[in-house]
This record gives structure tokens, sequence and C-alpha cells, in this order.
């Protein structure tokens, strides 16, 4: 298969590392652009992160000396994945679709609009219908926020078999998830921030676009309801999520977790490159999952999830983990991009 060119908008941050990381010798994709802001223009990517590369990896060498250049179209690529900070992607975004790229983005800017997919690979690949209703001649998909894309794999488990009626999520989120500098070490250190601004609103409605229906006007939003509690905590990789939850039919613990241990979408169907084999990984041991032992089951492109048991309010809780840069963002992008060119949409 011919590789795809590809560019990395906000590729000098935090998920930005990350895409070039994973998009070193991709079967499919081939980085020729890496565009920043003009802080970083100019620079070769190697001298662009310099004090701020925060990988244990070192940078690939395809990336080294490419030049940064600024985010406009022009790029030599077909294809831009967006790791924009959400003050410019939304307008940056946009400018790249109507010259005809396809963007695949990390950001909030578009998850909500009508004709924009809203996309989980495992969970609702039948929403890329949406491109069609996309008037410009490139388009836009976009990534769910970092902290529901692992839990609302394991929901839409349990929403196919049992139905759902609410669900409570308390989040425990990694520093990382603010990027970089991100929150000081003075607010973090020996801490727990019980605020991050916006974070409970996205945790409460994003998962309802992306279980939600293909309608006449857009997506109609899956029918249970999400409370959520937002928090950080000082762990540098990987969103920790307690959930409850209310299901429409009486399940028993043993058929709840099968639900979860067998469950698959396109991309394990499809063998798409970065599909984990299993998008969930069940844990029976007491006291896990945990972000030290846990972050990177399935390369971080996997859900874990433990300590399933019933509850005493909803029918049951359990435990989600999943890597906040890779399942959370780059990865999950990456994926949502194989499953666009295994379908032929670029
Ligand atoms: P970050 O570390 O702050 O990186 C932001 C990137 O945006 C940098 O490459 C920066 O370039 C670029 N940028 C800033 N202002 C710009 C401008 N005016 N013009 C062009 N480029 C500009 O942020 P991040 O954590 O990687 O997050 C990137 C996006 O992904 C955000 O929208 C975030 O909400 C989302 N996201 C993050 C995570 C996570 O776990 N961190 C997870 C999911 C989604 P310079 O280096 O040149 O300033």
């Amino acid at each position: 298969m011919k590789r795809t060119k590809v560019g990395i908008l906000g590729a000098t941050g935090a998920v930005g590392q990350r895409f070039v990381q994973l998009l070193e010798g991709h079967p499919w994709f081939e980085v020729t652009e890496l565009a920043a802001s003009e802080r970083s223009a100019g620079k070769s990517y190697a001298e662009a992160v310099e004090g701020r590369w925060k990988l244990s990896a070192d940078i690939p060498d395809y990336a080294r000396e490419l030049r940064v250049k600024k985010c406009e179209p022009g790029l030599d690529c077909e294809l831009v994945f967006g790791a924009l900070d959400s003050s410019v992607a939304g307008a940056i975004e946009s400018e790249f679709a109507e010259e005809g790229y396809f963007v695949v983005s990390n950001s909030r800017n578009h998850r909500f609009d009508e004709d924009v997919p809203l996309m989980s690979a495992e969970v609702n690949p039948g929403h890329l219908e949406l491109l069609k209703r996309q008037k410009t001649k490139g388009k836009i998909v976009t990534n769910s926020n970092c902290t529901i894309m692992g839990v609302t794999i394991a929901l839409k488990a349990l929403m196919d078999a049992f139905g759902l009626q609410e669900a409570m999520l308390f989040s425990m989120q990694a520093i990382s998830g603010a990027g970089y500098p991100g929150v000081p070490s003075l607010d973090i250190l020996g801490n727990i921030v019980p605020f991050i601004s916006g974070e409970e609103e996205k945790t409460e409605t994003e998962p309802l676009k992306i279980l939600g229906k293909l309608a006449e006007k857009g997506i109609e939003n899956a029918g249970f309801r999400i409370s959520a509690h937002c928090n950080r905590v000082p762990v540098y990789n990987g969103h920790t999520v307690c959930v409850s939850v209310k299901l429409e039919k009486k399940a028993s613990v043993e058929e709840f977790k099968r639900a979860l241990a067998e469950f698959r979408g396109e991309p394990q169907g499809l063998k798409l490159p970065s599909a984990p084999e299993k998008p969930i990984v069940l844990r029976e041991e007491p006291d896990r999952p945990q972000a030290r032992l846990d972050l990177m089951a399935g390369k971080g492109m996997v859900t874990t999830v433990g300590r399933i048991r019933e509850d005493p309010l909803m029918d049951f809780k359990f435990v989600t983990l999943s890597h906040n840069t890779i399942r959370g963002a780059a990865g999950a992008a990456i994926l949502n991009a194989e499953l666009i060119k295994a379908k032929e949409l670029i």
C-alpha cells in the first residue's frame, strides 16, 4: 500500500511529540511536515523541542532535522493530525479543511459541529457517514477528550449488552493531560486539585455524542445520563476513572465481565496497524488497574478495567485506566486515520 503523506500541527507539544514518536516507521503514513507556532517555526524539530522533549525514548531520527513550519496550508501532505492548543485549533483546522486537507484533530473546537464525527474507532465507525455532509474540499474528524476515551469503550460494551440508564464517573487525571509545562509543581506535588476547567462538562456530554445514533440532523445523543467529578492527581501519565453504572437490563457479575472482555470493534476485525488485539483488558487482582503497572498494556492502546463489583446504589462499579496521550490522544487519532484509510476515504 502506498504510504499517505501526513503532517502534524502542534508537533512540539505533549500530544505532538507523541504523534512524532508513534508515527516512526508507520506502515501506512509517512510524516513529511511538522508545524507549530511562530516560536518554533524555522527551527529544526530537534532545536524546537530542545529542553522540552518529554518522552522517555529519544527524538526519532526521521524528525530531528525536519524544518518546523507555521500552521498554514501549503504543507506537502494529504492529511494533518491536529495537536494544537484549543485557543488556535478551531480556525487553523477549518482553514486546512477548506484547502482540501483531511484533518484528524485532538482539540475540542469542532467536536460538537453537527457534521463532524466525534470518533472512537472501536465505538462509532458508522459516524464517518457524517463526512459526506461536510461541504469543504477537505474533511474534519475529531477525537474525544482524553478522560473519556477509555471509559467510553467500556460504556459501549455495556450499552450494547445491557443498555445504560445512568453513569457516575470520578476521574483521577494525570498531569501530562494539561500539556507542557502544565500544572505548576507547587500546586500538584503531594496534593489533589478537585477542579479542571471545562473537564466535567466535556466528560458529561462527549460520550453521549460518541454513543449516539446517526440522525437526519447530525447525531442523536445516547439517552442515558452521566454525572462526573474530575480531579488532577500527581501521576505523570494515565487517567484513572472510577465508574458506577445503572443498567437497563439485569446482569450477573459474570455476564458483566464477559460483555467487557469479549468486546471487539471494527479496528480489530480489520487488523488496523495500531489496533490492540483486545480493546478492553480485565484485571482480576483486587488492587488493579494501577497507572504505574498497567499503563502500557497493548502499547498504551488498551483500556484496562478492574475492581468489577456490585454497587449498592447503582448496579455495578469498576475502575478504568487508559493512557491519556496515547489512547486518549495521538494513538486514538492515528487509529481513526487508519480506519479512514482502510475505508478508502482518503
Ligand atoms: P501543549 O503541550 O501545550 O502543545 C500545544 C501545541 O500548540 C504546541 O505545539 C504549540 O507550539 C502549538 N501552538 C500554540 N499556540 C499556537 C499558535 N498560535 N499557532 C500555532 N501553533 C500553536 O498541548 P497538548 O497537551 O499537546 O494538547 C494539544 C491539544 O490536544 C489540546 O487541544 C488539548 O486539549 C488536546 N489533548 C491533550 C491531551 C493530553 O493528554 N495532553 C489529550 C487529549 C487531547 P509551540 O511549541 O511552538 O508553542
